[in-house]
């Protein structure tokens, strides 16, 4: 059991890892939930320290520790939460293992190296798989695990940037309609140069997985944070909801926070893996699977709030794919999700479910905030 100390040293060593991170120019922060803390930059006020005294009675069991190309940070509260931290950062690994695309020896490796064969997957691959198809149904193609050829294209695998000509682009779209992909009883075959990539909701997913594994070790509070992707257990252990920072799109920190429990929280923006190109144009790693160039839809940033990881991770890269009129569109037509939109020209767009508890930071004052009803 770790004291207020091994708090702030769990804090070092997280603010350690990201300054490796981003030295390396992996991936590193997204959206941060901190127990009572207001936002990254706000001094610490009276309810700070009224938390801490409650943290200094029932400290967490942190974790901090690099996988699935980010930072994963943990803060569990609760009598088994030693073996619920060590259980969940097992299973983080071993999930790693199964879907990691550049890992040799991964499902997905073999699915990309197999076109054409059945590959016999697990049962957390074929879920994993299943959910996606319908996602990409559902969103209209907007998410489509089936862009792993571009994305390389593109060099954001490799970080060896460049800009694909159009020919070829035209021509890998030809390999990626993913519902031509087979599934029946666990053995998956894909069409003869489609390669896959989940991306885009692997790390959602698995916070769904964690989160399962928490609650049976009797976890009831937490935080787990994959590299920006939150999943909330419970509320805060002072009963009150937790306090997230939303990721800026604008730059380093955070735009505002929300008030939430229970909840999963994702966003998807240019930020996480961009360049420039030489004609100065900004081009990122979130596709539009019709050009197969970078999504140009207005939205710059777009955090889903909702049960299931796995449903938050697909629709915030599809939601940044669609653009405000048919996130909306679909909003409307689909319960169990909220959205914070932010569009390039600078207006955040709130759905009603979320109106009252998101309030922008001081740095973000001055942002138009609309609210958007049934
Ligand atoms: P999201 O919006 O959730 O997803 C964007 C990513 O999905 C893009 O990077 C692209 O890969 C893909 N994509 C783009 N457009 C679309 C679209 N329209 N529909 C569907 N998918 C799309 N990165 C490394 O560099 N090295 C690694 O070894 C590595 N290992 C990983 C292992 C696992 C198990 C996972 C889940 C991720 C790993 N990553 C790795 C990171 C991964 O490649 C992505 O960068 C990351 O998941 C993007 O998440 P995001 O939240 O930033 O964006
Ligand atoms: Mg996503």
């Amino acid at each position: 059991m770790k004291g207020g100390k091994g708090i702030w040293k769990e804090r070092i060593l997280t603010m350690a890892a990201i300054l490796i991170l981003a030295g390396t120019g992996m991936t590193w922060l997204g959206n941060i939930t901190v127990p009572g803390m207001q936002t990254l930059r706000e001094p610490e006020n009276s309810a700070r320290k009224a938390v801490g005294e409650a943290l200094v009675q029932d400290s967490p069991e942190s974790q901090t520790f690099l996988a699935m190309d980010t930072v994963i940070s943990m803060e569990i509260y609760g009598d088994h939460k030693e073996e619920a931290v060590k259980k969940s950062v097992d299973q983080i690994n071993s999930l790693e293992a199964l879907w990691s695309v550049t890992r040799e020896g991964s499902q997905v490796y073999e699915l990309n190296h197999h076109q054409g064969s059945p590959v016999k997957v697990s049962k957390e691959t074929a879920e994993l798989i299943s959910f996606a198809l319908e996602m990409e149904r559902e969103t209209e193609g907007a998410l489509n695990p089936a862009l792993y050829p571009i994305v390389k294209a593109w060099g954001f695998t490799t970080r060896e940037y460049q800009i694909p000509d159009k020919q070829k682009l035209q021509r890998l779209l030809e390999h990626t309609d993913f519902q031509k992909l087979q599934i029946e009883e666990g053995t998956v075959t894909l069409p003869e140069q489609m390669e896959i990539d989940f991306g885009a909701i692997a790390k959602g997913y698995t916070g769904d997985l964690v989160v399962e594994t928490m609650k049976k070790y009797g976890i009831t509070s937490g935080i787990v944070n994959l590299g920006g992707n939150v999943a909330l257990i419970g509320n805060a252990p002072d009963g009150k909801p937790w306090r997230t920072g939303i990721r800026s799109p604008y730059g380093e920190g955070t735009i505002g926070v929300l008030e939430a429990g229970d909840c999963h929280i994702i966003t998807s923006g240019g930020y996480e893996r961009y360049f420039t190109g030489e004609d100065g144009t900004v081009y990122w790693h979130i596709l539009n699977p019709e050009t197969g160039c970078p999504a140009d839809s207005g939205i710059i940033s777009a955090t889903i709030v909702g049960t299931e990881g796995k449903r938050c991770d697909a629709l915030s890269t599809a939601v940044f794919v669609m653009g405000l009129e048919k996130a909306e569109a679909y909003w409307r037509t689909h319960e169990g999700i909220e959205m914070i939109l932010v569009t390039e020209d600078n207006q955040i767009y709130l759905t009603e479910g979320l109106d009252g508890r998101f309030a922008l930071n001081e740095m973000s004052q001055g942002i138009p905030v609309h609210v958007i009803k049934k």
